[in-house]
């Protein structure tokens, strides 16, 4: 069977290295000089910093990804460290709170903080341990799907300053303090997170140079783009590329779904239907990433939450200065249609305002700028829509519309790729881990 991947990012590479262990030969499509996509990271001024990864949950002996990595010998290429002490460190209403690296722990500091929520913790958190449960082998089930929210299941927390402390689990798959966020997708991530999170030395590039470096049988074409699926009411027939129409039997299309229902031909009313659907869901915010190199030595993440939220990401130290990566709420539409010295001015305008309230929150030392991203690079890198940091936005209701589940319209064509399930390495996993099931 010959199969095409389009897109070279985490979740195409993730694809090509799971085929291949089903003996498969596949083709990577990628338009950019190289792959890895969001993930990647980058170097300036010899400094490597990181873009779209920095750390990730269930990489603890036990964990699921951790025995997957194992089982596929990608642990041995990848050096996993943890955090020294608590990983994430929250900041709201002039108050901190930590977040320790066990799930046992949390609930019992939450429990000790908030003593009459004892019993809501502990019902809400038997409800998170059993949809945190991994299975693989389920192929698309429309009648079964968790349409919870996170918000319903946590109905019985009253305590706001618990409710916010809980909710900063949203801000890695969904929304900033999102009640609406998928509940079953939440579970998953907040559990492996406080049970196994881990940090990979040489972060999102090491990630990208281990699956390649597994990757025997696939062929990679970069400065590829793909302007044309081809299909028929047979299915896939062939891709529009560089080199002209190459025909494949079978096409996994890990770009975002509005991008990847663009490329269909869209005179079948069904499929016009479902590309309208596709198009009318919301997507995740966009953000603004600053990266520099500071006095201060941070060791756990910071997340400031107020009217500005702020992300600070610390990665390597270089001699006494950390490189730390600012992460910041946006708008796609400040940087849309905008001459080059205006998108220039606009974006160390935006640079210079969230570098002036992060002064204001904590004491960083001297804050050297070296780079920054605007929506408009992500979307460039991505090619998702409107720069938006996640893709489709994983709440609830959008779960369960059940539009965007790896079987497409198209017969033998699949969608992977972070809106496909969740995004973030366990999203993306079990995302390309799900397209499998149609390749037995
Ligand atoms: C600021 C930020 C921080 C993050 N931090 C973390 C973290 O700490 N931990 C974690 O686990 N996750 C994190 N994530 C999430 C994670 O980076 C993403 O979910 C993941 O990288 C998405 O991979 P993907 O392959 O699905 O998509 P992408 O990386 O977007 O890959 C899609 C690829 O397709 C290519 N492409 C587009 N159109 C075409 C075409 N027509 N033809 C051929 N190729 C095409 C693009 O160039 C791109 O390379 C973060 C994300 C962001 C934005």
């Amino acid at each position: 069977m010959n199969i095409a991947i389009v897109g070279g990012g985490l979740s195409g590479l993730l694809c090509a290295f799971l085929l291949e262990k089903k003996g498969y030969s596949p083709t990577i499509y990628e338009k950019l000089p190289k792959t890895g996509g969001v993930i990647d990271s980058f170097r300036r001024k010899k400094i490597m910093f990181d873009v779209g990864f920095h750390y990730s949950g269930s990489l603890a002996p036990k964990q699921f990804l951790y025995e997957e990595f194992k089982k596929y010998g990608l642990l041995d290429k990848l050096e996993l460290y943890s955090y020294e002490g608590d990983f994430d460190t929250l900041y709201f209403d002039e108050e901190k709170f930590s977040i320790p690296n066990s799930s046992v722990e949390f609930k019992q500091k939450l429990q000790t903080y908030f003593e009459s929520e004892k019993d809501a913790l502990d019902i809400f958190f038997d409800k998170c341990y059993e949809a945190s449960k991994i299975t693989l082998k389920v192929k698309d089930d429309y009648t079964n799907i968790d349409s919870r929210s996170l918000g319903s299941v946590m109905s019985d927390i009253k305590d706001t300053k618990l409710r916010k402390i809980l909710l900063h689990f949203t801000i890695f798959y969904a929304e900033v303090q999102y009640e609406d966020a998928s509940f079953e997708i939440y579970a998953k991530i907040m559990i492996n997170m406080l049970d196994g999170t881990r940090k990979i030395k040489g972060n999102g590039r090491a990630i990208v140079d281990a699956l390649k470096s597994g990757l025997k049988n696939t062929t990679i074409k970069t400065r590829d783009e793909i302007s044309q699926i081809i299909h028929d009411e047979n299915g896939i027939q062939a891709l529009k590329c560089k080199d002209g129409i190459i025909k494949y039997d079978a096409v996994i299309s890990t770009l975002h779904p509005r991008t990847t229902t663009s490329l269909l031909n869209l005179e079948n009313k069904k499929l016009k239907r479902y590309a309208k659907h596709v198009s009318e869901l919301k997507e995740s915010p966009t953000f603004f990433s600053i990266f520099c190199l500071v006095d201060a030595d941070i060791a756990s993440n910071l997340y400031f939450y107020g009217d500005d939220c702020i992300s600070v990401l610390p990665s390597t130290k270089i001699n006494d200065k950390r490189a730390i990566t600012v992460i910041a709420r946006s708008n796609y539409t400040d940087y849309t249609n905008l001459e080059k010295e205006e998108y220039k001015r606009r974006k160390q305008e935006e640079c210079k305002y969230h570098i002036s309230t992060l002064k204001k929150l904590y004491d960083f030392g001297e804050i050297e700028v070296i780079d920054c991203s605007t929506p408009l690079t992500k979307q460039h890198y991505s090619n998702g829509h409107e720069g938006s940091a996640y893709g489709i936005l994983c709440s609830a209701k959008q779960k369960s519309l059940s539009m965007v589940m790896p079987k497409t319209r198209v017969e033998n064509l699949y969608l992977a790729g972070e809106s496909a399930l969740a995004p973030g390495l366990l999203g993306c996993y079990l995302g390309a881990q799900k397209v499998m099931n149609y390749f037995e």
